[in-house]
């Protein structure tokens, strides 16, 4: 693997999924007998830490566990990633947070978080650890932590001039006034492009529409994953060679690696890994989407979520 070169900070969520099998979901008051259950290391942000340091980079992580055997065990999964843990917390009221997972055959879910010591992390986290952010090439956000947490690095990472990635995970409307000015790449999926914007999303032209309504809202690059479809870029209306907000044809479709996917668990968060660790790393916008896209595409042919996040070395740019 080649050195890490640039840093990514992630504030976000760390989980223990707790993951069931059963031949098809439990209906309302039924009780089904499963066929497995596993036990792994999730959260977005977790995720994304993860992608972002096999992918590259120097990785530090601001997040909260609690006092108990799954904050142990993520805590040493992440160390083992050589991530720099040094500020995530303990919290001694709260439970780690987990994960419910339900698959079913038809690889269907239902999914129930419980935030636990994820909600706990507050503001005053974000002041004590703000080194983290000031010495960062870039911070990446997402919302499975507290809104104002959320708002305060993001702020935070702005006024350093950091390179701020905001995952709008998960959603369901517009965000409030005030946030979208913090961030350079807001990166939703097409289902939070949707609640973000209003615009039902299923196509790259579908998406330039959402696009071009959150750059309405006040965002910068939008970067609109399209799953088995790519993504899709918006950059700002005055970037170079941009003739304005009001050309419709603005933005660029990378359609995805065809791959045979397997189990599409954490292809986004990989997508943002990949992304960041290469924008931190220096690489142009155009090489880090094409970076965060092939190793999203390995990722969805590998079963699992952090297990299926490919390293820097098993990468190849410029393959079609
Ligand atoms: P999320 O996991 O957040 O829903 P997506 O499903 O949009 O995110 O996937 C993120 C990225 O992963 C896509 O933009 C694409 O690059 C890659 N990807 C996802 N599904 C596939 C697929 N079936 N084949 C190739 N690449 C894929």
């Amino acid at each position: 693997m080649e050195a890490r070169t640039g840093r990514v900070a992630v504030i976000g969520s760390l989980n223990m999924d707790l993951v069931v099998r059963a031949p098809r979901l439990p209906q309302p008051g039924e009780t089904l007998a499963g066929t497995a259950f596993d036990q792994v290391p999730g959260g977005k942000g977790a995720n994304q830490a993860v992608a972002a340091a096999r992918l590259g980079a120097q990785v530090g992580m601001l997040g909260r566990l609690g006092q108990d055997a799954n904050g142990t065990q993520l805590l040493q999964a992440m160390q083992d990633e050589g991530i720099d843990c040094s500020r995530i917390g303990r919290d001694a009221t709260h439970p780690t947070g987990v994960a419910l997972i339900v698959v079913d055959d038809a690889s269907q879910n239902t999914i129930v978080i419980i935030a636990g010591s994820n909600g706990a992390l507050d503001t005053a986290a974000v002041e004590a650890h703000a080194d983290l952010i000031a010495q960062a090439d870039v911070v990446v956000c997402q919302l499975e932590v507290p809104e104002a947490t959320v708002l305060a690095a993001l702020r935070r990472a702005h006024a350093l001039g950091r390179t701020v990635i905001l995952n709008p995970a998960p959603v369901t409307g517009p965000l409030p006034q005030g946030w979208l000015e913090n961030v350079d790449f807001l990166v939703p999926n097409e289902v939070e492009a949707a609640a973000l914007s209003g615009v039902a999303v299923d196509s790259p032209d579908s998406a330039r529409r959402a696009a071009r309504v959150l750059q309405q809202q006040g965002a910068r690059h939008v970067l609109i994953t399209l799953g088995g479809q790519g993504v899709f870029l918006l950059p700002p209306a005055d970037a170079a060679g941009n003739k304005g907000i009001d050309d419709d044809t603005r933005g660029t479709h990378y359609p995805a690696r065809r791959v045979a996917a397997v189990d599409t668990t954490a292809a986004g968060d990989t997508f943002i890994g990949g992304f960041a660790a290469a924008l931190a790393a220096g690489r142009p916008l155009d090489e880090a989407v094409r970076f965060g896209q092939a190793a999203a595409a390995l990722s969805v042919t590998r079963a699992g979520a952090q297990p299926s996040i490919p390293y820097f070395s098993e990468i190849q740019p410029d393959a079609p």
